[in-house]
This record gives C-alpha cells, sequence and structure tokens, in this order.
C-alpha cells in the first residue's frame, strides 16, 4: 500500500477502507524495512500501537486523525526521547510536548518516530549527528548520497515514504536545503509564525518549525495546523492563520515574480541554472510578470549569518552543562572539572566549533568588529527584500548549489560545507518565507529544488505560486 497524499489517506479512513491498525502496521513494516537509511533515532513499535489506540478514538472531523508524522529529534516530545542528535541529550526524556508537537498530537497525528539530524541543527548534510550520518534514499547501489540537513531525517522519512509529513526546523536552510536534496516540498515560514517553545535552540532569532511534505497542498494543510501564537514564546507572532489548503490558488495572472541577479553564483551546475530558467518560463506562460531584480547585500549573507548563528548558539548551549539534563562525565573532582568534562566529550566537533566561533565574536574587543557589525548587515539584507517586495509578490531562485552530494564530501571542509547555505541564508536573515518544491532532474536522475520568497505572513504567496509550479511536473 502506498498513499500519495494526506488527502487521499483521509478520505480512505473517512469511507472505512482502512483502519488506523492499518496505517500503523503498513508503516511500521516499511520503517524495518529501510533501516539501513539511518532515518530515526527513535523508532519504537510499541509506542505507535499505544498512539493507535488514543486515535481510534478522536472524532473523524480531527484534520490529520491517522496521518503518519516524523518528528525531526530537535522538537521535544513527551513520549519519546529527545536527543538533537548529540551525546550531551542522550536518553533525555522531555517532561513536556513542545508547541508545534503538541498542536500535530491534538490533531490526531500518528508520531513514527524522531528523525536524525545534524547535531543540534548545525549542519547541511545530517552527518554531524552523534547517531550516525543517515542515507539519502535517492541514492543508488554503491554511492550514498547525502540527504542534506540539518533535517535530513525528516526529509529522507518523506521521500523514502516512511510517513505522509514531517516536522523540521529551519535557521538558515535545514527544511529547504534537505528538500531541495530528497526531492519533497520544504516549507520554512515566516520567522515567528510557529512558536519555537520546546525546541532545543540553536540561535533563536533565527530558529523557525516547518513542514516536509510529499505535495504542495499536504504542506499547506501541515503548517496552517502547527502555526499560532503561544505566550510561552515570546516571538511567536498573533496574526491569524488563514486556510493556505482552502484558498489554494494556481492561478499567477499578474503576480510579479523577482529573479534576483545575485542569485547567479559561480559554482552553480548549469543544470540547476537550467532548471531555474525552465521555471521562470513556467512561470511567463502561466500570466506572471518577470522582474529582473537586485539584492544588492546578498553577497554578505553567508558571513553574517555565520557570525549571529554560532553567537546565539554558544549562548543557548551553555545551558548543557551536566547538571540539568542529559549526559554528565564522570569522574571529575570539582564542580569546573564537571562541566569542562561533560562540555568537551558531550558537545560534537562542528557544535564545539561554533560554540568558539560564537564566544569570539562575542567577547570584549570582539564584539563590535563581528557581532554589532553583522547585526547592521542583517538589517540592510531584511531591508534589500523589503524593497523589493514594495512591487514584487514574489522571488524565485534555486534553492542549493548543487543536487545531493556524497555523503563524505565536504566533511572535512567547514567552509565548503557553509557555501552549500548560500541561497537559504539571506531569507532566514529577513525572517520571511519560504518554500523548496521539486522541479527536474540532473542526468544522473537527482532531483534539484526551486524555491519562492514572498514578504512575511505571505505564506498563501509562496502556496499558490509552488502550487502551480508543481503541476509541470504532474
Ligand atoms: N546549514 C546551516 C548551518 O549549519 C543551517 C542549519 C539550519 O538551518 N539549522 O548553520
Amino acid at each position: 500500500m502506498s498513499f500519495k497524499s494526506i488527502s487521499q489517506l483521509k478520505s480512505l479512513l473517512d469511507e472505512n477502507k482502512i483502519s488506523i491498525k492499518e496505517i500503523a502496521e503498513t508503516y511500521i513494516k516499511r520503517i524495518n524495512e529501510k533501516k539501513e537509511l539511518n532515518i530515526f533515532i527513535y523508532f519504537n513499535e510499541d509506542k505507535i500501537h499505544d498512539q493507535v489506540k488514543v486515535i481510534e478514538k478522536l472524532p473523524n472531523n480531527k484534520t490529520l486523525k491517522g496521518i503518519p508524522i516524523a518528528v525531526k529529534d530537535l522538537f521535544c516530545t513527551k513520549n519519546m526521547p529527545t536527543t538533537a542528535a548529540s551525546k550531551i541529550l542522550n536518553n533525555f526524556e522531555p517532561t513536556y510536548e513542545s508547541f508545534v508537537t503538541q498542536k500535530l498530537v491534538d490533531q490526531g497525528s500518528m508520531f513514527v518516530g524522531k528523525t536524525n539530524l545534524d547535531e543540534f541543527a548545525m549542519g547541511s548534510a545530517t552527518n554531524t549527528s552523534y547517531f550516525g550520518n543517515t542515507i539519502n534514499p535517492l541514492s543508488k547501489n554503491d554511492h550514498p548520497l547525502a540527504p542534506g540537513g540539518s533535517s535530513g531525517g525528516s526529509a529522507a522519512s518523506v521521500a523514502a515514504d516512511l510517513c505522509l509529513g514531517a516536522t523540521g526546523t529551519d535557521t538558515g536552510g535545514s527544511i529547504r536545503q534537505p528538500a531541495s536534496f530528497c526531492g519533497v516540498v520544504g516549507v520554512k515560514p515566516t520567522y515567528g509564525l510557529c512558536s519555537r517553545w520546546g525546541i532545543a535552540a540553536f540561535a533563536s532569532s533565527l530558529d523557525q518549525a516547518g513542514v516536509f511534505s510529499k505535495n504542495v497542498k499536504d504542506a499547506s494543510i501541515l503548517l496552517e495546523e502547527i502555526a499560532g501564537h503561544d505566550q510561552r514564546d515570546s516571538t511567536s507572532s498573533n496574526v491569524q492563520i488563514p486556510s493556505y489548503s482552502k484558498n489554494l490558488n494556481p492561478s499567477l495572472e499578474g503576480k510579479v515574480v523577482g529573479i534576483p541577479k545575485e542569485y547567479t553564483v559561480e559554482g552553480t551546475s548549469d543544470e540547476i541554472n537550467g532548471v531555474w530558467e525552465e521555471a521562470i518560463k513556467s512561470l511567463e506562460k502561466k500570466g506572471a510578470k518577470i522582474k529582473h531584480i537586485s539584492l544588492p547585500h546578498t553577497k554578505y549573507a553567508l558571513p553574517t549569518y555565520y557570525i549571529i548563528a554560532p553567537a546565539e548558539a554558544s549562548s543557548n548551549l551553555a545551558r548543557y552543562d551536566g547538571v540539568k539534563y542529559g549526559f554528565r562525565a564522570n569522574d571529575s573532582k570539582s564542580l569546573d572539572e564537571m562541566y569542562e568534562l561533560t562540555r568537551s566529550e558531550g558537545f560534537g566537533k562542528e557544535v564545539k566549533r561554533r560554540i568558539l566561533i560564537g564566544t569570539y565574536v562575542l567577547s570584549a574587543g570582539y564584539y563590535d568588529a563581528y557581532y554589532l557589525k553583522a547585526q547592521k548587515v542583517r538589517k540592510l539584507i531584511a531591508n534589500d527584500f523589503v524593497e523589493v517586495f514594495s512591487d514584487c509578490d514574489l522571488i524565485l531562485t534555486p534553492t542549493a548549489p548543487s543536487a545531493a552530494f556524497p555523503l563524505n564530501e565536504k566533511q572535512d571542509d567547514p567552509i565548503k560545507m557553509y557555501l552549500n547555505d548560500v541561497f537559504t541564508v539571506p531569507a532566514s536573515l529577513a525572517g520571511i518565507p519560504g518554500i523548496s518544491i521539486p522541479y527536474g532532474k540532473d542526468k544522473q536522475g537527482l532531483p534539484l529544488g526551486i524555491q519562492l520568497l514572498s514578504k512575511h505572513y505571505n505564506e498563501q504567496e509562496i502556496f499558490n505560486a509552488a502550487f502551480a509550479l508543481e503541476k509541470d511536473y504532474e
């Protein structure tokens, strides 16, 4: 049995053609068959069966009743451990449910497990996880590919048909880039649309929850369920959440789509520039007006991001000291030594690198030159978008400069890895919404993603355009 979409599975349930138990059994079997891809950090059949009993009793009008969902292991979940893919949180059992996962539970979703990610969401290949790499399900024969990251497990779980939707977080591209690598849809909403409460923090002014799905409609259904105001996150917005899925409208007549010249960067493959070109033509054919635009501060986005994100991370990760949560090193002779050993043994290499960079850019003497300067540049980057959106409805760009790369490529070169975020980071710094949808393939048959951006809280606009473009490949 294979299910194409949330709506399809929902109708089968409504018509009594399938039971919640059968859904659970179908997905348990599939997950067991794909164990070698290392997509899940936590998978427990009994926990799924326990949920079946609860979900069966729910009324049928629950939007996500019985829908199998995978949860990035950065979201705290009450009934499953939460590790952030770090040794330092190994076996941590939160006593509370994150805002986003609670919303999904309330609508009847069935959590199939907790997905692998880069440690504390720092990475672009799901290879900094304490629990080992995730393998991209689209890999062929003996050539394992990276699923992208940091939400690589979530993207891979949808691509491998192990669920119909997955949660992710995106700080600098961690939903959009793995979506592109795995050939699925990934949405990063406006900063503040979903509460961050109960998500292990990486860089709080950038972190945002979002979703992965097989198609645009499912993404719109999932996002409208997880969005919403929450008093426990002071940056969560109280805008009215529209019914994105009911309002989906593929008409692009009269829409103005900006094509930023700064997104033509050296090193991007011709095939990626090719699909970008095709998407532009398709938008034109559908009635949109194409406008060539400039976002002049784009070139500063990566260095700005790689100052601000580590700065915030160094502060956020100070809480992991062996006292309050998770792992504690043995055999220390003093409290200071306990902190030191716990953090040395508990964090992986990339996380330590970020803590060191972050501490450096925040230190007295360097704060003004790095952190404060980066904040000012961030504002200029955000202003570029505000200006462009005064006469554009959307911006279209590639999602990533390459298709999925081999598993161990770039592993030893952090700068090469950071360059992967070149097209996703600007929107993160500006806090605007973005979606990545698969659009064509390269010569090896690997999916390539395109990214649509719009102004704050204009998720409907990106869903509509993505819905229209998706039809080119149906
Ligand atoms: N790849 C980026 C980083 O390593 C983005 C990660 C993310 O969005 N969580 O910081």
